[in-house]
């Protein structure tokens, strides 16, 4: 019988290392009309969304804003291409 295989510990989401997150394609039909206007940081031979490192405004530590959320964000949450995360997701959590 198949199953899949997927680990969650504890109740948790299932975690990815940026590693998994390379390599997605940018869609931008499904940008907001005003990104579409624009390129934020990606210029028009950009195919792929690629981590962008922050860093922390409450913490100072770096992180990483992925590909995968980057994707969320501009094409579902329709946000402006140059948006980035102000703050680590830990401190976005505790927030
Ligand atoms: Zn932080």
């Amino acid at each position: 019988m198949a199953s899949l295989n997927l680990i969650v510990e504890n109740g948790q989401q299932p975690t990815f290392n940026e590693q998994h997150l390379m390599g997605i394609q940018i869609d931008r039909s499904q940008w907001s009309p005003r990104s579409q206007r624009t390129t934020g940081h990606y210029d028009e031979a950009a195919t792929d969304y690629e981590g962008i490192r922050c860093r922390c405004r409450k913490c100072t530590r770096s992180f990483v804003f992925t590909a995968k959320e980057q994707q969320f964000a501009y094409e579902v949450e329709k946000r402006f291409v140059d948006y980035l995360p102000k703050h680590c997701k830990d401190c976005a959590i505790a927030q």
